[in-house]
């Protein structure tokens, strides 16, 4: 029988790559910690409207890349493709608006599922780490996720990041420009993909984010956002960048910078790698502010921020800059017997470890006492216990420290709290 493959655009994540994942997960929640943001956790799929309303149908995720199904009562589903609309569902559905602790500060970590091409960096399912504010209209909350966001890579060891930001501006001033840009590309759409025609009168922002065209001549001379921002839209932008230089967050400003969601106002930001060889495909995080969410969503007017980045990336980014984690890769004891009564006592005393809050292993495999200490060495353990048939008659066990090639005879019944004693 043919053997059966994983699916296209999917990956085992297997032990020794995993290590990675946990340490940027714990590295993520301390974070989360200590900048106050709360783990939500909400469904892997929900309601294929939620998406169509909050992501956007002018969208690629919507266009193209969701997976919708319909379940057996002949509801339309869709794998959540991203976080925020599912978060922001949540804080809707449970009043959090109504909570004392205003702004609602949360992150989530999880897979998301986008039926894209696979290439490298992308991937069909695929883990996000994100947060979002919701209920501030401070653009020190703006600076804030954008720092948490720069602080978890820079404490990962990431040196090669560059943070573009740009203003999308408010209602207005977003009116403003639109009304330019259709002016702009109206004569020639006919030169652009059809995706780009229909997004002439929807959404003509979403022009510029559109990765077949965008070395068309149009895209470079169109109009920039930054001109038609009106005083208050100027002002939020200025406070948000006067919070990045008080916070050291070097940046640039680029007004072609249009995130691909439908909702966002206000600041937009991507974080790149500049690493070598990092590939085509730079952006590491992307996040930016959506007032007006909620509303669409069908709760009361709450404004927020957020961002989103993958694990996936983050850690091709590790790999591009060559950096190495530090990965706990020892064990604290590894049980060598000899003789089936040795054997048998070592089920116990490897349980006593345990409990003691040491990693410790023994033999599964009846290995010979050689293929033993192999073992020992290829679990890296920092202390291989030796018990023989003849110590076990006289209550003693030999510990043998890896690193110093020191060895100790221990009192068999007391080896647990002599074990703690040398490893303090
Ligand atoms: P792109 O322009 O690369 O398609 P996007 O705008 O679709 O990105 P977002 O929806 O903003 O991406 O998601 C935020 C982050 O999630 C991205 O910056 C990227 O790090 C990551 N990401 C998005 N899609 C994928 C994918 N298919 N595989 C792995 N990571 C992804
Ligand atoms: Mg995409």
């Amino acid at each position: 029988m043919a053997s059966i493959r994983i699916p296209r655009g999917t990956q085992d994540i297997l032990p020794g790559e995993i290590e990675k994942w946990q340490l940027i997960e714990e590295k993520a929640r301390e974070l989360c910690e200590k900048f106050q943001y709360n783990e939500i956790r909400t469904p892997i799929f929900e309601h294929t409207e939620l998406f169509l309303r909050s992501v956007g149908d002018t969208t690629d995720i919507v266009q193209k890349e969701m997976y919708t199904f319909e379940d057996r009562g002949e509801r339309s589903l869709t794998l959540r493709p991203e976080g925020t609309a599912a978060v922001v569902r949540s804080f809707v559905e449970n009043k959090m608006f109504g909570h004392a602790g205003q702004p609602v500060k949360l992150y989530y970590m999880g897979p998301m599922f986008r039926y894209e091409r696979p290439q490298a960096g992308r991937y069909r399912q695929f883990v996000q780490f994100g947060v979002e504010a919701i209920g501030s209209n401070d653009p020190a909350i703006d600076a804030e996720v954008i720092a948490l966001a720069m602080t978890l890579y820079k404490e990962m060891g990431l040196k090669k990041l560059k943070l573009i930001i740009n203003s999308l501006g408010d209602k207005e001033s977003r009116t403003a420009h639109r009304e330019a840009l259709i002016n702009h590309f109206k004569p020639r759409i006919g030169e652009f993909c059809t995706d780009c025609q229909n997004r002439l009168t929807k959404n003509p922002m979403r022009i510029l984010d559109c990765k077949q065209d965008r070395d068309h001549e149009l895209m470079k001379s169109a109009p920039s956002i930054i001109d038609y921002l009106n005083g208050d839209s100027k002002k939020y932008f200025e406070k948000v960048q006067q919070y990045l230089t008080d916070l050291d967050i070097a940046f640039e400003v680029d007004p072609n910078l249009v995130r691909g969601l439908d909702y966002y106002n206000h600041t937009a930001f991507e974080i790149m790698s500049e690493a070598e060889g990092f590939g085509a495909i730079t952006t590491l995080c992307g996040g930016g502010r959506y007032n007006g969410l909620t509303e669409e969503i069908g709760g009361p007017e709450a404004p927020g921020i957020g961002f989103a980045l993958s694990i996936e990336r983050f850690i091709a980014a590790l790999e591009a800059e060559q950096i190495k984690l530090p990965i706990k890769e020892k064990i604290d004891c590894y049980l060598v017997s000899l003789g089936e009564e040795a054997k048998d006592y070592t089920v116990g005393l490897l349980q006593k470890l345990r409990l003691a809050g040491y990693s410790a292993e023994r033999d599964y495999l009846d290995r010979k006492i050689k293929a033993q200490f192999k073992a020992a060495d290829r679990a890296n353990a920092k202390y291989v216990a030796i018990l023989g048939e003849d110590e076990l008659k006289v209550n003693k066990i030999n510990l043998k420290s890896m690193e110093t090639g020191e060895q100790t005879e221990v009192q068999l019944d007391t080896f647990v709290e002599k074990f703690t004693e040398l490893n303090k």
